[in-house]
């Protein structure tokens, strides 16, 4: 068996066995790119695509959550920083992290490593493609933009319903053990909870997929190691005069994300700030004082209209 991956081998030698071997054969064709050479020879070598997707998304997964948490770890050990820290007398003790750390793998191996394995023979049902060429650059980029836009809504209602009650108290508790967030915790909850935000990250693509049947693996793979960055930035308890924010108004970054450890209630959404703009949800004193001088504005219009 040869792998999906590409639709013509006919001009391949035969016996190609090491992966430099592999690479050189994709290598030769004109009409692929860098990465969707690399990407066709990774396939092709593996020999075996339900066995290739399910170690490519696990690792991606593993390589891209801890290489991002990694450099706020070391921020926090340089002291030039700490006018940045939007908490700064809570630093997370070595102890803290490492504990976080064995819990966030723990619940890697355990919660995400079995289902990630069913993902190809399920992409290949629903219709996500995996072969090379890629699509257009501009066909990924829309659909970016759009899984963040309708995952944060996802993330926004699903959050703010987990701070109810029973599902609070049995459930997202744990999420908020940290009062001060730091990169690891992005993803240091409840194995519930991994699943039902987690759906938001793997969901609403295939969801896409079914209605549109215009998906790649490859454009998936980037979404999740874009909402990774995402998650772990959001954790970092850092505010910077370059903060993505900054630029783009309506991003939510730490500084959004932070308030919501910090405070308990409030912004609940993930990567935009709109939600609890409009939903007057937002966290923290700040927020709250202008929420009430708004309504006090308009009580006294109110009031003097009927004088
Ligand atoms: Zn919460
Ligand atoms: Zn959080």
């Amino acid at each position: 068996m040869v792998s999906q991956v590409y639709s013509d081998y006919s001009s391949f030698a035969a016996n190609v066995t090491s992966f430099g071997d592999v690479y050189q054969q994709f290598n030769a064709v004109p009409t692929l790119n860098f990465v969707e050479k690399l990407w066709g020879s990774y396939y092709y070598y593996m020999n075996n695509d339900l066995f290739a997707t399910g170690l490519l998304f696990f690792l991606v997964h593993e390589v891209f959550y801890f290489g991002r948490c990694l450099p706020w770890y070391v921020i926090d050990k340089i002291p030039y920083f700490q006018k940045y820290k939007i908490q700064p007398d809570k630093m997370p003790s070595d102890k803290e992290q490492w504990e976080c750390l064995k819990s966030v793998l723990t619940s890697h191996f355990l919660v995400e490593a079995f289902p990630i394995w069913f993902f190809h023979p399920f992409c290949q049902k629903i219709g996500i493609t995996f072969d090379v060429p890629f699509p257009k650059i501009t066909t990924m980029l829309w659909q970016w933009a759009l899984f963040f836009v309708l995952e944060d809504a996802w993330h926004y209602w699903f959050h703010r319903g987990l701070h109810h009650g029973p599902f609070y108290k049995y459930i997202h508790k744990q999420h908020h053990r940290y009062a001060a967030p730091f990169g690891l915790a992005a993803e240091y909850a409840h194995p519930v909870e991994v699943m039902l935000l987690g759906l938001g990250t793997v969901g609403i693509p295939v969801v896409f997929c079914m209605f549109t049947k215009n998906l790649h693996l490859f454009t998936v793979c980037i979404w999740i190691i874009l909402r990774l960055f995402q998650a772990v930035d959001a954790h970092s308890g850092y505010e910077f005069p370059w903060s993505l924010h900054h630029f783009l108004p309506f991003w939510a970054g730490a500084d959004h994300h932070d308030e919501h450890h910090h405070y308990f209630i409030g912004s609940y959404a993930s990567s935009f700030r709109w939600w609890d703009a409009v939903l007057k949800t937002e966290a923290g004193p700040g927020p709250k004082a202008k929420r009430e001088q708004v309504m006090k504005a308009k009580a006294e219009r109110k009031q003097k209209k009927h004088q």
